[in-house]
């Protein structure tokens, strides 16, 4: 058999994995592959399995045209969200959809005990049978914080500073394990799976209890030196204001518009004790502002014009098309966005305006874990070894196997988890 080239189906995947579905013709158009190593490398495909024919188009000509997707169960990932507030896990098959899920509340700012997040994972797997359990081909872990060259965290959420994390799990898990920045994994799900796959110029703004962006330009991520850029939330927006940030700084963006301090804010104002800073406590803020609460429509006027303010300096310099919107805040779009968007469009030129869209994210809260499935799908299909490994064969009793999403929070009974 002709030699088929790791390239030539790492192009081929990872198309119809952001895709869903494609014929022949689109395959070969949007690869930029020559006919004959798609067909080569699609008989390949199919005979393993990796890939199935659904369907044929009828096209103009009256010629039939097969429809090719990827098989759902030729490989499956471990997705892991280490976000801040809560651990998140789940079991993902080749498609990007969640087969279930398994999360837990964490206390904010207590170093995270490494055991917890093994104990999800070993629960995830343990619930698989032999066969699923050999096709499981990579874990991808999306985390919250500052992640070093050397893949140390830390992150004051979850009490973790220059934390081996990737180092700590290898030590205790067989499979391979891909780490990256919450924000990055992040606008990677929406360039794969959301609404950026056309995009090469977008943004991805992470709002909840931290702020931060997450930058693709000319088609490829913004990291900088340390893979830190897009630290927005610690842009000192008001620097005469008395809000002091995490950092330590005084009129950061985060300080000012994070959902905590949103809450934060309103508390004060209202008199109320402020002993514990949790950003769930946002929607809150948002309630009393759908009844035109003056306090609340106050400080959410801050905070928009704040988040305005940032934007705007990030649209001069980036130049974008679009430009997402995800996190917490979201959930008060109907009271946050038309002021945000009026505050940015007063501070940023003019010729940056045209054509370029604001969108709230399409994936919701799941874009973490879904995020870090990419990242596990994404980095699977780069390293040759896994790559082999999602195209060998798949035996036919894998087909169809598992069942749509369940969801489950620690208590749940594990007999419930089983047989996905
Ligand atoms: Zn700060």
């Amino acid at each position: 058999m002709r030699k088929i080239a790791d390239q030539w189906l790492r192009d081929l995947l990872g198309l119809l994995y952001q895709r869903r579905s494609a014929t022949r013709g689109e395959i070969t158009q949007s690869t930029g592959l020559n006919p004959a190593s798609v067909s080569h490398s699609l008989r390949y495909l199919t005979q393993n399995g990796t890939i199935l024919k659904v369907g044929e188009l009828e096209s103009n000509g009256g010629r039939r045209r097969e429809v090719i997707k990827l098989n759902e169960d030729a490989a499956y990932f471990v997705a892991v969200d280490l976000e801040g507030t809560r651990i998140r896990f789940a079991f993902t098959n080749f498609v990007g959809e969640i087969r279930y899920r398994w999360e837990e509340d964490i206390e904010l700012g207590v170093p995270l005990d490494v055991r917890r997040v093994v104990h999800g994972i070993q629960t995830v797997l343990g619930n698989l049978t032999p066969s699923q359990r050999s096709r499981v081909v990579a874990i991808g872990v999306s985390c919250a914080g500052i992640i070093s060259k050397s893949s140390q965290v830390t992150a004051v959420n979850l009490g973790w500073q220059k934390f081996p994390l990737l180092a700590e799990l290898g030590k205790r898990i067989d499979i391979p394990i891909f780490l990256e920045h919450a924000h990055r994994t992040c606008i990677q799900a929406e360039r794969w799976l959301g609404c950026a796959q056309n995009s090469n110029n977008c943004v991805y703004i992470m709002a909840g209890n931290g702020i931060g962006a997450s930058i693709y330009a000319d088609g490829r991520p913004l990291g900088g030196r340390d893979q830190m850029a897009g630290e927005l939330g610690h842009i000192v927006i008001d620097p005469n204001a008395s809000d002091r940030c995490n950092c330590g700084k005084l009129g950061c963006l985060e300080a000012i518009a994070s959902s905590p301090n949103i809450w934060r804010q309103y508390a004060e104002k209202m008199g109320r004790p402020v002993r514990h800073m949790l950003g769930s406590k946002v929607i809150e803020v948002f309630e009393r502002a759908r009844r035109k609460d003056p306090v609340a429509l106050a400080v959410l006027e801050r905070a928009a014009e704040a988040l305005g303010s940032a934007l705007a300096c990030l649209i001069n310099l980036t130049n974008p098309d679009l430009i997402i919107l995800g996190g917490d805040l979201v959930k008060g779009e109907d009271v946050l966005l038309d002021r945000i968007v009026e505050h940015l469009k007063r501070r940023t030129l003019p010729d940056f305006l045209e054509g370029l869209q604001i969108r709230v994210s399409s994936l919701g809260p799941d874009i973490g874990i879904m995020g870090a499935a990419s990242l596990a799908v994404r980095s699977a299909l780069l390293d040759s070894k896994l790559l082999r490994k999602v195209c060998s064969p798949v035996l036919n009793s894998l087909h169809g196997a598992g069942r749509p999403q369940t969801s489950h929070r620690k208590g749940s009974p594990r007999a419930k988890m089983a047989r996905v």
